[in-house]
């Protein structure tokens, strides 16, 4: 099968007790066992029978199984948010005293899990510059777990060579883990470029009108051991997805390929017009041909750039102004709403980062980001030019 078609076909249960056409939600705590054998069977994971919703549930699986049946993966676990997503699994990855190689162009919360939260359990991060592959090899060392990479990154649009970097950790027995939130796993391979773990935000392009807060860990060759830990930080930690959120984002995956081909071609379209707008100084968008990332992002997406721009502006003060004059264009945080979105991510997401880690991070005060809807852009174009007028 096509992509499209298996979005939408692939791991189909079989029927149900009534026939239902969807996936139904097994909106349950418990399941009941014929005999205390098979109990104890599902218990130790000898039949892939449900024991607890904690850990296990039949909408969450079939959730997981579209997922890995689309990305070739071996084992898919999905996580309450895209953030106990990523915590969970580096957590299942490394021990206290072994380090994280990453960059520091991060989302926000990824920056400070890694930079604040994971150091006080004594995991060492080590930023250094991800599109160097010099430095990244100056950063492992035998206490290196794994290459930490974002691609597209939120919001500075750095894009790394996952196959450089997978290389590289591979030569030096390490792992390659990349968060790709920012291109459906629908428009490329991250196994075929090397990546042995990545993580999605599936709150994102997956739940579909924002209708949902969910993440993913997909893993193609991480390991007995991995697997193993994964199960223990889903019974112990307890951030396994729920199964209605599940059930929406199924229902999300299903139509993703649709609303992916008019957001990335409407984002496309609003980057070249918003370039006409003199009061925008920079129009950051991966997909315009002078971006010093699109070359990259070409090759390894396959030509498809996602849904976010950001845009320089003359000071702190204009972002706000554009901001509250905006009318159709909402003030929110979030990517790939069906509505267009606007926010100043100096003074929200990065809002209490020190003037120091703005710096480090290389957050501009003067850039809004714009997470591209499903709407006709001669309105979302009029809109923002109004908002400079
Ligand atoms: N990774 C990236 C690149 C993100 O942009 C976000 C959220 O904006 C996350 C991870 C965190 O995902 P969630 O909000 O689902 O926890």
């Amino acid at each position: 099968m096509k992509t499209r078609t298996k979005t939408i076909h692939s791991a189909y249960p079989g029927k149900d007790a009534y026939g239902a056409l969807a996936m139904p939600v097994y909106h349950t705590a418990a399941y009941e066992f014929d005999n205390a054998e098979i109990m104890a069977d599902a218990f130790c994971s000898r039949v892939p029978l449900p024991d607890y919703s904690r850990v296990t549930n039949p909408t969450v699986i079939y959730f997981e199984k579209k997922v890995a049946e689309l990305t070739g993966a071996g084992k898919v676990y999905a996580f309450s948010s895209g953030m106990a997503a990523i915590s969970n699994s580096l957590l299942a990855l490394c021990d206290s005293g072994k380090n994280i190689v990453t960059s520091n162009h991060l989302f926000g919360n990824t920056w400070l899990l890694l930079s604040r939260s994971f150091a006080r359990y004594g995991i060492e991060t080590r930023f250094c510059d991800l599109c160097n592959p010099e430095a990244v090899r100056g950063a492992i060392d035998e206490n290196t777990v794994c290459i930490y990479a974002e691609i597209i990154s939120n919001p500075l649009q750095e894009v790394a060579d996952l196959k450089v970097l997978a290389d590289i950790a591979h030569q030096a027995g390490k792992l390659l883990v990349a968060d790709t939130t920012m291109i459906p796993f629908t428009r490329f391979s991250a196994k075929d470029l090397g990546v042995d773990l990545e993580l999605v935000s599936s709150t994102k392009y997956i739940s579909g009108g924002a209708s949902t807060v969910g993440g993913l860990a997909i893993d193609y060759s991480c390991g007995k051991e991995f697997a193993d830990r994964m199960q223990e930080m889903l019974l112990n930690f307890g951030a396994y997805m729920t199964p209605h959120v599940a059930y929406m984002q199924t229902l999300g995956l299903e139509n993703l390929e649709a609303r992916y081909a008019l957001e990335s071609a409407n984002t496309m379209e609003l980057a070249e017009r918003l370039r006409t707008i003199p009061a925008i100084r920079y129009v950051n968008y991966t997909g315009l041909k002078d971006n010093p990332y699109h070359d990259i992002a070409c090759r390894q997406f396959n030509d498809t750039y996602g849904a976010m721009i950001c845009i320089e502006l003359a000071s702190p003060q204009a972002c706000f102004d554009f901001l509250n004059r905006l009318k159709l264009v909402k003030r929110a945080t979030n990517l790939f709403d069906n509505r267009t979105l606007a926010i100043h991510p100096a003074s929200t997401i990065f809002g209490n980062f020190t003037p120091q880690q703005l710096r480090d991070l290389d957050v501009s005060e003067t850039c809004i980001r714009l997470s591209v809807g499903l709407e006709d852009m001669d309105d979302v174009f009029e809109d923002i030019r109004q908002a400079l007028a």
